[in-house]
Parts: C-alpha cells; sequence; structure tokens
C-alpha cells in the first residue's frame, strides 16, 4: 500500500486535483446555457450521488470526491450561471471575477489584518477607493466587503446607532442597550426584510415607523415629513436604492436634507440599484445618494462577481470603526488596512479580490454598460411580454426589475399568475420567480447577468406567453 492513505492528500496531487477541477468547471460552464435552467432532480437522488451512507471511516479518493461533486452540480445546480436566470436578482460571474476568485483559493489568505496577507490589504484598499469614486461619493467614506447586503446592513447600522448614541451621550459599545435613550428609526414600508434583520441583530428590534410608498414603490415625502414630525430626537432613517419588486428609488436627496436637518443618520440599501451611480443615463435616478451616512450593495448581483461579496459605505469612518473595529493582545495591527475593524467577521476570505478584477477589468465604461444593457433588456422582456393580450406590465422599468401579471376571461388573476410561474419555472427555458407587489400576486423577472442577449429575452418572452397561452387553455 502506498505510503498516503486515500484521506491524506500530497502536495503531488495537487496538480491533478486543479486540473480535474478546471475541467469539471469549464464543462458546467460550456453547458450551463444548454441546460435546463432548474434542474429536476430530487432530494433522495442527491443524497444517492454525494453519499448519504455516512462519513467515511478512512477516506475517500480525492478524485472521486470532486467527480462525485461534479455529478451533484449537474444533477441539481440551478442554471444561474448562465442567461436565462432571472430569478430573484442573482447575476452570472464575469469570467475574470470567477477566475480571481481561483486564486483567492490558491492564495489561502486569512482576510483579518494586513500583517495575515499585504497583497490583499493593499488590494482591498485599492479597490474601496475605486469603488467610492465610481459611484461618486465623497472621497472620506470607509468601506467594508461584507458576506452580502445583509451583513453590509448590519455594519451601515451598528455605525448608526453608535453614532447617534455617542451623540446622545450613551456609550453603546461599552453599556450596550441597557437603559440608553431610544432612537426612533424610520423604514420604508417596502424595505427588504434583511433591514429588520439587522435591527434584530443589533438589540434595536422591529417595532419601527413606516414610511408609505407611492404607486411605484418609492417612499413619499409628505409621510417621511410626517414621521420626523412624530419621533422624538434624531433619527436612523432606512431608505433603498432599488425596490425589491419594482427596482424603484426612493427620493434621497429629499430624505437625506430632511433627515439631516433632525441630526438624523440616513442608511440607503442598495443591493440592488447602487450600480446605476456608475451610469450616465441612470445615475439621475439616484441624485443624493452622495449626501447618505451609510450606503450598501452587493457585488454579487449586479456587478456579476461570485458569491459571496456585500459592500458597505460609510460616510462616517469613525463611527464605522467604533462599531465594529476590534482590538486583541495577539493582533499584530499596523498603519495600513486592517480589514476587521471594516466588517463584523473576523477570519474571512478575501472576497474582495473578484471586486478588483471586475473593476479593473471592465473600467467605468464596462460597469455602465453593464447597467444599461440590463436595464434596456428588462425593458426588452417588458414590451414583448406586454405586446400579448392579457399581459399586464405592473411597474415602471425604471432599472433591471419587471413585474407581470396575467388575466383571462373567468380566472382569478393571483391564481392564473401563480400558475404561470409554475409552468414556466417546470419548463427549464427560463427561471424567475413570483412575488407580492400591492396586495396583489405579481411574475418577478429580474434581469441581472452580463450573459444575457436580446435573444435570450425574445426567446424567454414567448416561452412566458407560450406557458401563460397553455395556462389559459
Ligand atoms: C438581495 C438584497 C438584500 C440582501 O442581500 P444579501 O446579499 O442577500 O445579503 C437586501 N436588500 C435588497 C434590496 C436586496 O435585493
Amino acid at each position: 500500500m502506498d505510503a498516503h492513505g486515500p484521506g491524506e492528500t500530497t502536495e503531488d496531487g495537487f496538480p491533478a486535483l486543479l486540473h480535474r477541477a478546471y475541467e469539471h468547471a469549464l464543462d458546467w460552464r460550456a453547458s450551463v446555457a444548454r441546460r435546463p435552467v432548474f434542474p429536476s432532480v430530487t432530494p433522495d437522488q442527491l443524497r444517492g450521488v454525494l453519499g448519504a451512507g455516512g462519513l467515511s471511516e478512512d477516506g475517500e479518493d480525492a478524485s472521486e470526491t470532486l467527480d462525485a461533486l461534479a455529478r451533484a452540480g449537474e444533477l441539481g445546480a440551478t442554471g444561474s450561471a448562465g442567461p436565462r436566470y432571472f430569478g430573484y436578482v442573482i447575476g452570472s460571474s464575469l469570467p475574470v471575477a470567477a477566475a480571481a476568485d481561483w486564486l483567492v483559493t490558491a492564495w489561502d489568505q486569512n482576510t483579518t489584518l494586513y500583517s495575515c496577507g499585504p497583497a490583499v490589504a493593499v488590494l482591498e484598499d485599492i479597490c474601496a477607493e475605486w469603488l467610492v469614486d465610481l459611484l461618486g461619493l465623497h472621497g472620506h467614506t470607509s468601506v467594508g466587503f461584507t458576506t452580502g447586503t445583509q451583513m453590509a446592513a448590519f455594519t451601515g447600522l451598528a455605525a448608526a446607532r453608535h453614532q447617534l448614541l455617542a451623540a446622545a451621550g450613551w456609550d453603546v459599545e461599552t453599556d450596550g442597550l441597557w437603559q440608553a435613550p431610544r432612537i426612533p428609526v424610520i423604514v420604508s414600508e417596502q424595505r427588504h426584510a434583511s433591514i429588520d434583520r439587522a435591527l434584530r441583530f443589533l438589540g434595536m428590534g422591529t417595532s419601527v415607523h413606516t414610511l408609505a410608498c407611492d404607486a411605484e414603490g418609492a417612499v413619499e415625502l409628505p409621510a417621511l415629513a410626517a414621521a420626523l414630525e412624530s419621533v422624538e430626537g434624531p433619527p436612523i432613517v432606512c431608505v433603498q436604492a432599488g425596490n425589491i419588486n419594482t427596482g424603484a428609488v426612493d427620493p434621497l436627496a429629499e430624505v437625506c436634507e430632511r433627515v439631516h436637518a433632525r441630526d438624523g443618520w440616513v442608511h440607503v440599501d442598495g443591493a440592488i440599484g447602487l450600480w446605476a451611480l456608475a451610469s450616465d443615463q441612470h445615475r439621475r435616478q439616484l441624485e443624493g445618494a452622495h449626501l447618505a451616512d451609510s450606503l450598501t450593495t452587493d457585488a454579487h448581483k449586479w456587478l456579476n462577481t461570485p458569491f459571496d461579496c456585500g459592500i458597505v459605505l460609510v460616510a462616517h469612518p469613525a463611527a464605522h470603526r467604533a462599531a465594529v473595529g476590534v482590538a486583541a493582545d495577539y493582533l499584530e495591527a499596523s498603519e495600513q488596512r486592517d480589514q476587521i475593524n471594516t466588517v463584523p467577521d473576523w477570519s474571512r476570505r478575501a472576497r474582495s479580490v473578484p471586486v478588483y478584477a471586475a473593476l479593473r477589468t471592465l473600467g467605468r465604461s464596462g460597469v455602465s454598460r453593464l447597467v444599461d444593457r440590463n436595464v434596456e433588456l428588462a425593458r426588452r422582456m417588458a414590451a414583448r411580454l406586454a405586446a400579448e393580450p392579457g399581459v399586464e406590465i405592473v411597474n415602471d422599468v425604471v432599472l433591471n426589475q419587471v413585474l407581470v401579471r396575467f388575466e383571462a376571461p373567468h380566472r382569478a388573476r393571483d391564481a392564473l399568475t401563480k400558475e404561470v410561474i409554475r409552468r414556466v419555472q417546470q419548463d427549464g427555458v427560463c427561471w424567475l420567480s413570483g412575488s407580492h407587489f400591492a396586495g396583489r400576486r405579481v411574475m418577478r423577472v429580474s434581469v441581472c447577468s452580463w450573459l444575457t442577449t436580446p435573444g435570450d429575452i425574445d426567446r424567454s418572452a414567448e416561452e412566458i406567453i407560450r406557458r401563460f397561452r397553455d395556462a389559459c387553455s
């Protein structure tokens, strides 16, 4: 027998394994556009491939492990890396971003401190500068790279909590929220649920003041005026750039002006829409974004980097650092970027590297084109669908989100819309999901991928119309 058992990998095996993974990865990416966008697989089939028989005592051959993974992916991964996945808000990774992510794995850096790896710390600093510049924010803005917008919101709102309580003479980091003055929190009634979750995690609770929205899902300024009137003390106000359903952007300039007049803090959830700041065509919708106190976005959505990467941008670096920064005897702090002071994580992956790779390769005009093209494709989808009698486009397509509703004689519209979604999902040509908007069931189409072409849109629209007709007959 070999000196090494199957479970004891040696360095010698590394090239062969990387090549095998490379081949499997290429197979996947080369075939994803041809595969059904949603797989028809059962959990039992996946358990069979992945070995539901329990963990082996002595380990297994490494290349067989990779083959089993590849098989499981082929059977049970969705086509979100392909061109006709319109579900949730999920982009497909740019080739350079996915390739850079392989380097992240090869380098195997712990992205906690400069002293854990100068290359990534400096890269992250540069990437942060590029982002602040691209998005037109103030030069002093501090930036953290989180798992997603959920933790970016947590970070931004932690900075808000610090700042407003410090102004009230309260040290929340030391004394917690026990007997702290209450900070009023005002949120859009159509906020993403991750805002509530961040408030929960921060001990601020979800008993908040909500702002009514207009027909497109943007907050109404009279509602803000009334809420500001009704609260005592400077509030935290959460608005959004890119409504989860419609893509609508709240009136950021007016919100910031009014909230700042009350010494409050404005947090902008830009998970979907913040990238529109990079576009000459669409930037105007986000006028005033540079006035916000904290903003978030996802690189893994519209920038098309691999999962996972969210971004938090805070206009008050001292509050940002006070809220999440940390020191410990064994940590070698530096004068350089110590990433631990920007996010709630301790050890973490160098997830900023694919962001750097995407930005460097696309440049300003490339990011702008990515946004512009997807908005144009979303409008094309809306136009194709609206041409069919019985299909209603519910929203103004201002970004990459399209809401669709179906109507036929003697059919309940909610039930019919749900049925069309189900049929399209089963069919495999494209995939999208449903939602509720203004109390009505809608089909939600989100165009986020650099890969999507006008041909993909037309084919998907035809498919949706075909399934609508089937559902009616
Ligand atoms: C996706 C999304 C979030 C949550 O982001 P994650 O990256 O999944 O953590 C928050 N807000 C909006 C508007 C989103 O679209």
